[in-house]
């Protein structure tokens, strides 16, 4: 008799993306133009550059109009301020994204603040945020967004059910946080702070991980059964590392591996069921991206 090898469910993000897409297209269809997404991308840095190609090739795939506004990286917050107000006039565009990060003599908060509430593609804007405090529709932050339709996607039960988020991000953290607590999860929210991170992260049935330190979550952070969902995406160039973390696969064709705050290796033993780096929340950032904006041009068309 063969022996039964023990299998987590692993909560892919592509099945998920596609069901978001597909159900935004008919939505599209109906408004009376394209929805436009307005993408302002300082400087040339390399990864944020691949970011935005990746949000435009979605917008075009599923009939969002976009653009991208390449100020320099030499650009003063009045010059960035300036574009945002263009931006906040124009009728042909109902979301307007700052890619992030900002070059450092810009002030942030200050662009951040600046775009129209109503065309907060990202759900950044305070008032945004205070619309999700206080559990009324609004543009939400894009990751978290993604997790709530992972989990409800893979009918991973929330309700009543105990929480715990490690990370107290204002984009991934905080607003997982409220988000799980609107679905009615008790939640504890963790940070570097935190004093028995393990015996607190053990006590979740769903342990969401948004640190950015690879691999900090261990087989004794994890209740056997819990779902974790991982957020972190690091990159590794150490191939001992690679192969102690399981990824020497990865690591030969690419030179590189992405992992995520959850032990890739651990949590295969113990979780019920796990979101995967890369393919678990990645694929579902863009796709709450094209919600927003469809939700804020139908808004708008109203
Ligand atoms: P962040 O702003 O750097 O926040 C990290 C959080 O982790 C902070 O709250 C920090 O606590 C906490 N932390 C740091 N070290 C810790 C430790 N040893 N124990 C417990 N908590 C610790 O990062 P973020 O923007 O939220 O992103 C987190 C990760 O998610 C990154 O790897 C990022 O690349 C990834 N991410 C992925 C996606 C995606 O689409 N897949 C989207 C967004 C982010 P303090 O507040 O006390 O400093």
């Amino acid at each position: 008799m063969l022996n039964s090898v023990y299998m987590p469910q692993i909560l892919d993000g592509a099945p998920v993306r596609e069901r978001i897409l597909d159900g935004l297209k008919p939505r599209i269809k109906r408004l009376p133009r394209p929805p436009g997404l307005a993408v302002v991308l300082v400087g040339d840095d390399a990864a944020s550059s691949q970011y935005v190609r990746n949000k435009i090739k979605t917008c075009m795939e599923v009939g969002i109009y976009s653009e991208k506004l390449t100020p320099p990286a030499t650009s003063t917050t009045e010059e960035l301020l300036a574009v945002i107000d263009g931006l906040n006039q124009r009728h042909d565009i109902d979301a307007i994204l700052v890619q992030m990060p900002l070059p450092s003599h810009v002030d942030t908060r200050r662009l951040l603040e600046a775009v129209a509430p109503d065309k907060d593609a990202d759900g950044f804007h305070p008032v945004n945020v205070g619309h999700l405090v206080a559990g009324r529709p609004a543009p939400r932050s894009c990751t978290p967004a993604g997790i709530l339709e992972l989990l409800k996607y893979y009918r991973v039960p929330i309700d009543g059910r105990r929480a715990v988020v490690v990370g107290r991000s204002d984009i991934v953290g905080k607003p997982m946080t409220l988000m799980l607590l609107a679905e009615n999860a008790t939640v504890t929210i963790c940070h570097s702070r935190t004093s028995n991170l393990a015996e607190e992260c053990r006590r979740a049935d769903i342990l969401v991980a948004a640190v950015g330190k690879p691999a900090l979550v261990t087989a004794e952070f994890i209740a056997p059964g819990a779902t974790v969902i991982d957020v972190g995406t690091s990159r590794i160039t150490d191939a001992a590392e690679a192969e102690r973390l399981g990824k020497t696969e990865q690591f030969a064709r690419q030179g590189a591996a992405w992992v995520g705050d959850v032990h890739p290796l651990d949590v295969r033993r113990v979780a019920a069921a796990y979101s995967p780096v890369p393919g678990g929340v990645g694929p579902l950032t863009i796709a709450m991206l094209m919600t927003n904006t469809v939700d804020l041009a139908e808004r708008h068309a109203k």
